[in-house]
């Protein structure tokens, strides 16, 4: 390995270039960290610091101390115990008084490492036992090892099986020293002119403090660093990516409003739209004007009202001559929308048609014909639509509803299916936290419909322990006499599906034993379509007052005289889902409410996700209270793009403003050097040729 140059590419240079790492380092830090490359190595971060510029003396120290540092000599070994309860206690002192340092493991090993008389640094959290100060399984090294880092000592996370083979957090630490003084200078990854203008530290000096920071202020310009240029470089890419594309393609131009959305406007639109509607259908309509195809995201709370813009977005595109097609992510779902549709289009001559895999021989042939003629002007359906079998005659615009369960690359199949691709509206109504729209959905412009229709009667959300079920059966009988009806919802409990039914059947009939007077129907999964149907139907038709279900239900279905959505088990569904649930009811002109059933003990999280519950209504606050419980890993969407993984410094659901600044800055250079030219920009043009090139390829996942 050379000693400091700029030639070599670390990312394809092996980790066992690196003193001290053989054959077996090599193959754990690969199976355990995914570390493979010199790259790789300096890139992986530390996940917390120890301020060790201060030793402390014995007689200071108390139980409730943080993390610290002591000098001095052990004066004595001992052994207790016997099999797993063995263990070496070294007695500690440095003349102010004692401590115990105990270890549980690896006792043979301590005690013929360490000596008595001579002097260590030990490192460690103390503790009170028997009345006597312990630290147990300390750090501790003569005095010359720790003076490579007189500031902050860097902590990084390891496995179990690398502690086990001493590969532990001052093994990588050391690895990190080596590795950093055997590389820099490195070439400077962002142009001067962005470091000065955001007040940036160099490359160099923040990988660096990232690792063995100076001090704490040395150490947030490290990290605002190199988050600063993940996230710009993140930003960067999706606003190429976006800019490519829209050069490569052009847009059908929609510029008539003609018969159909005129008739539909004046003749068969029930109530007024709401001003959000209005602006939402104002900035659909100048983008599929405008020459450029169309991919934007449509937020909006459940029950904003997004159908009924979908579907006067599709009129535009009868209007001027082309076929649309709406696609859900559940058969229940496209057919709700098909009826839906049908009923807003009463009277008017244009043919709607629903495509799903259970839709076969003749009526399929029917409908594959009736797309290739142009006959079928709205086709609703459910991914059966994307299948290389269904060919348009001219698709013009794609809705799809409720995007967080509609893969990536299932968007991307559709905009072969035309030379021309169609325009895209993708609807959520999962709010998605500004942070995430601008990552996960970053190349989509976004629509927001910010406001319910009138006269809706916000949900009351309420909070019951699983041992009052006499009080919550009371109130649900009640509302049946009122007239209302009654969601009961299972969560999926067992891995295996089976268990899942069982639960959900063991539910039902239990229901059915409470409640012998109601009719009660029963939706899940595995159902036939058919038979499933069925079951929705009699609800929706109002001959079941009672609908016992899992989550099948939580998206599209729509019962207006449904008031009380009762979840049980709530503790295990996350914030989203259950905001997504409490949405199937608070539809009518009645009150309706939200029960979460939840056993007594709960841990801290759930507590907050039902105080959150209970408090708001608001569907962006919540999606934004769920980033920062669970992180952005764990929402939809992200799972699916994987990029919460891909992050290796940055945190969304903490770094939202530092994210602006990037993707203004970004936008910014785009708009200075479109065609990347400029000469101070170059480092970044190369930079991001070559994070694409390498896996961090962002425009796969927008
Ligand atoms: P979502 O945004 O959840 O898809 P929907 O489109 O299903 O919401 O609308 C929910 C209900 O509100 C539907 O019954 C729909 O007909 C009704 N609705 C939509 N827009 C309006 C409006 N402007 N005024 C009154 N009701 C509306
Ligand atoms: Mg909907």
């Amino acid at each position: 390995m050379r000693s400091s140059n700029n030639m070599f590419d670390l990312t394809t240079q092996d980790i066992t270039y690196l003193p001290g790492v053989g054959p077996h380092r090599a193959d754990i830090l690969d199976k355990e960290l995914n570390i493979r490359s010199l790259h790789d190595l300096l890139y992986y971060f530390p996940y917390k610091y120890v301020d060790r510029s201060r030793i402390y003396a014995i007689r200071e120290v108390n139980g409730n101390m943080p993390y610290i540092q002591l000098k001095g000599c052990i004066l004595s070994f001992e052994t207790f115990g016997e099999g797993r309860q063995r263990r070496l206690v070294a007695h500690f002192s440095d003349n102010t008084g004692i401590v115990d340092l105990v270890w549980f493991q690896g006792i043979k090993y301590l005690a013929g490492k360490y000596k008595t008389n001579q002097e260590y640094i030990v490192f460690g959290k103390p503790a009170v036992f028997n009345g006597r100060i312990n630290m147990a399984h300390p750090d501790i090294e003569p005095p010359s090892a720790t003076s490579t880092s007189p500031g902050l000592r860097p902590y990084y996370n390891t496995t179990e099986k690398m502690k086990r083979t001493s590969l532990n957090s001052h093994a990588i630490e050391k690895l990190e020293h080596t590795l950093l003084s055997r590389i820099m200078p490195l070439k400077e990854t962002l142009p001067a002119y962005l470091l000065n203008e955001h007040h940036l530290i160099g490359l160099n000096e923040a990988l660096q403090n990232i690792h063995f920071p100076k001090d704490a202020h040395w150490l947030s310009k490290a990290q605002l660093r190199l988050k600063f240029e993940e996230l710009f470089y993140l930003q960067l890419d999706i606003l190429r990516y976006s800019k490519e594309r829209q050069k490569k393609y052009n847009g059908f131009v929609f510029n008539r409003i003609g018969e159909s959305f005129n008739t539909f406007y004046r003749q068969n639109l029930p109530f007024p739209l709401t001003d959000a509607q209005k602006r939402v259908l104002r900035e659909i309509r100048k983008d599929v004007g405008s020459g450029k195809q169309m991919n934007r995201l449509l937020q909006g709370d459940v029950g904003s009202g997004k159908t009924l813009v979908a579907l006067m977005s599709m009129l535009m595109a009868i209007d001027n001559g082309f076929q649309a097609c709406m696609m859900a992510p559940t058969e229940i779902l496209a057919n709700q929308h098909l009826k839906t549709i049908r009923e807003f289009l009463h009277g008017m001559d244009i043919r709607v048609e629903l495509l799903t895999s259970s839709v076969k021989g003749r009526k399929r042939e029917e409908i594959l014909a009736g797309l290739l003629t142009g006959d079928i002007h709205i086709l609703a359906g459910t991914h059966a639509i994307i299948e290389d079998t269904v060919n348009f005659s001219r698709l013009g615009l794609v809705i799809i509803d409720e995007q967080h369960r509609f893969g990536v690359a299932q968007r991307a199949k559709l905009w072969k299916k035309n030379t021309t691709p169609p325009h895209v509206l993708v609807m959520t109504a999962t709010p998605i936290p500004r942070t995430l729209a601008m990552t996960v959905y970053g190349d989509l412009d976004v629509s927001v419909i910010d406001q319910l229709p009138p006269g809706r009667k916000p949900i009351e959300t309420i909070h019951q322990f699983d041992n009052r079920r006499d009080a919550l059966y009371g109130f649900i009988r009640k509302q049946i006499q009122e007239g209302r009806q009654i969601y009961i919802v299972y969560p999926l409990i067992q891995e295996s599906e089976k268990m899942d039914i069982k639960n959900l059947e063991d539910g039902y009939t239990h229901i059915c034993e409470a409640f012998p007077e109601c009719r009660v129907c029963k939706v899940h999964g595995k159902m036939k379509p058919a038979e499933k149907e069925e079951e929705m139907q009699r609800f929706v038709r109002g001959e079941a007052q009672i609908m016992v279900s899992t989550t099948v239900i939580e998206v599209g279905v729509n019962v207006p005289n449904a008031s009380v959505m009762v979840i049980e088990n709530a503790e295990r569904f996350g914030l989203s889902q259950l905001h997504q649930l409490r949405g199937r009811v608070g539809r009518g002109a009645e009150q309706s409410y939200c029960i979460l059933v939840t056993g007594y003990k709960l841990s801290e999280e759930t507590r907050k996700r039902i105080e959150i519950m209970t408090r708001s209504n608001d569907g962006f606050e919540i999606a934004e209270a769920d980033l920062k419980l669970r992180g952005p890993g764990d929402l939809e969407g992200t799972q699916q793009s994987g990029i919460a993984f891909h992050l290796k410094i940055a945190d969304l659901a903490h770094d939202g403003q530092l994210l602006q600044y990037a993707r203004q800055a970004a936008q910014k250079l785009i708009g200075l050097d479109p065609d990347g030219t400029h000469e101070e920009n170059r480092t970044i043009w190369t930079q991001l040729k070559k994070l694409r090139s390498g896996n961090t390829n962002w425009s796969d996942i927008s």
